[in-house]
């Protein structure tokens, strides 16, 4: 082991800290921003442009690394899963630096590891922050057909290569848990099966191996926040055809961790593992691990929601029933940044499902909103205190003469510009725009999905827009 070893937390935080892509601050960058960060490497690493995508956009590797042991890291086949391609910038300005602390691991890996990375192999879906290609095609159920300009790019290096360790880095929804508990799935695993079997010959073993050393550091810094796919069969997947050709396959997706709306902890984290994998690629250390380590990382599940009301009093026909509600936030794209958009994701008996956000509202009835009556100039006549006061008359939204549908605001009440109504309801898919009464007093609001205290409002953002 070198002095700084990889599989020490703290040399990979200061390693993170000291070598972070300054250039890259949100996680909605384009193809064009990469260029010149690609070109900034050209000296240490071998550039070469694979090829272009449908709309003609390049995609290149970067080669580094004078060892036998091949690796290939590829991101961002789904455009807007960019999360570890802002980590693989990270990681080569960390193998491109000198003369520190850090020599003797890069001396390491230099002399074992022949590394080939591609970062953002669907640049066009990455353009529109999208999953999917310019022919709306998901490249990864594209490995074997390969329709795809992007696919067939991926499928050559692979071949042309041939690494005996792939990384295939993904982002998942942030609604992923650990199984069995309320911890965010913040970065999951696998090693994906290369049959229907999903028989685990050496080849995935090895795998297998790696990521259970990857998940030591994680557990040290986000205990519980680590969750293990499904190792179901895909035969359309490039994970796991290229575990059957041959190639020890590890798929990181990279989910929600609180307060990280823009995964830049969690991009800190994908630096992190990879750096350590790496060096246990070099070393052979993932041969002290077990499979049956690798096993007992948790599942993950799918039983988030951002807020879960607990017990809400909904009206039909003139008699209330007790329901749980739980409301999903989504963030939608706008340019460079996001809005969010809430609707209900499921009611009735909650249990199995955990909130982000959970809050017992037995006693409390649902009520309508309105629209107040007169029109503010623009919403920099409201702030947050103004809109508490509306809410608390009970209007759930206001009006606008200045501003247009589609610009961002930061209020707590809903504002509009293109209409004179608003979506509300309780039933799955409505909008979450409603009150929760008791005695006939507005105790509570939720618009858009966020929980507001009438009486205590507590700091939060809203990530709104004018509808
Ligand atoms: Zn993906």
């Amino acid at each position: 082991m070198p002095v700084s070893s990889a599989s020490n937390v703290s040399t990979l935080e200061s390693a993170f800290s000291k070598f972070k892509e300054p250039a890259i601050t949100h996680r909605r960058f384009k193809h064009a921003d990469l260029q010149p960060l690609i070109q900034k490497h050209s000296g240490a690493f071998e550039i070469t442009k694979l090829g272009e995508s449908v709309e003609g956009r390049s995609i290149s590797s970067l080669d580094w690394g004078d060892g036998k042991t091949k690796v290939m890291l590829w991101s961002q086949m789904h455009g807007n899963e960019s999360t570890a391609t802002m980590a693989l910038f990270d990681l080569f300005n960390f193998l491109e630096g000198n003369g520190d602390e850090f020599d003797d691991l890069r001396t390491l890996l230099k002399s074992q590891l022949d590394l080939k990375f591609i970062p953002m192999i669907n640049p066009d879906g990455a353009e529109q922050f999208k999953r999917r290609n310019a022919i709306d095609i998901d490249l990864n159920r594209d490995a074997i057909s390969q329709i795809s300009p992007e696919a067939i790019i991926l499928k050559g290096a692979r071949d042309d290569f041939e690494p005996e360790f792939g990384f295939n880095l993904h982002d998942q929804q942030t609604y992923y848990n650990a199984s069995g508990t309320p911890k965010q799935a913040t970065i999951s695993v696998l090693a994906p099966a290369y049959n229907y079997d999903t028989d685990v010959n050496a080849v995935r073993t090895r795998a297998m191996q790696t990521i259970v050393g990857m998940n030591e550091i994680l557990q040290e810094v986000v205990p519980g926040h680590v969750g293990k796919y499904d190792d179901a069969f895909e035969p359309r997947a490039f994970g796991d055809n290229i575990t059957k050709w041959g190639t020890s396959t590890i798929l990181i997706e990279s989910g929600g961790y609180p307060n990280d709306p823009d995964k830049q902890y969690i991009r800190q984290l994908n630096f992190m593992i990879i750096l350590n994998a790496l060096e246990q690629i070099a070393t052979k250390s993932y041969e002290q691990y077990t499979i049956e380590e690798y096993f007992a990382i948790p599942d993950n599940d799918l039983q988030l929601v951002d807020l879960l009301l607990n017990e809400v009093q909904v009206p039909v026909n003139g008699k209330y029933f007790p329901v749980d509600l739980g409301i999903r936030r989504r963030d939608i794209t706008a340019g460079e940044t996001y809005y969010m958009s809430a609707s209900v994701d499921d009611l009735g008996d909650l249990q199995v499902y955990f909130g982000l956000e959970e809050f017992d509202a037995s006693g409390l009835n649902y009520a309508e909103g309105k629209v107040y009556a007169s029109e503010f100039e623009s919403v920099s006549m409201l702030d947050e205190a103004k809109a508490i006061e509306l809410l608390k008359q009970g209007y759930l939204a206001v009006k606008v003469k200045n501003g247009a549908k589609g610009d961002l605001h930061n209020l707590p009440i809903l504002v509009l510009k293109s209409t004179e109504t608003f979506s509300s309801g309780w039933r799955t898919g409505e909008g979450t725009n409603f009150f929760l009464e008791k005695d006939g007093v507005r105790k509570y609001a939720v618009v858009n999905g966020y929980l507001i205290d009438l009486e205590h409002p507590k700091d939060q953002e809203f990530k709104q827009r004018i509808y």
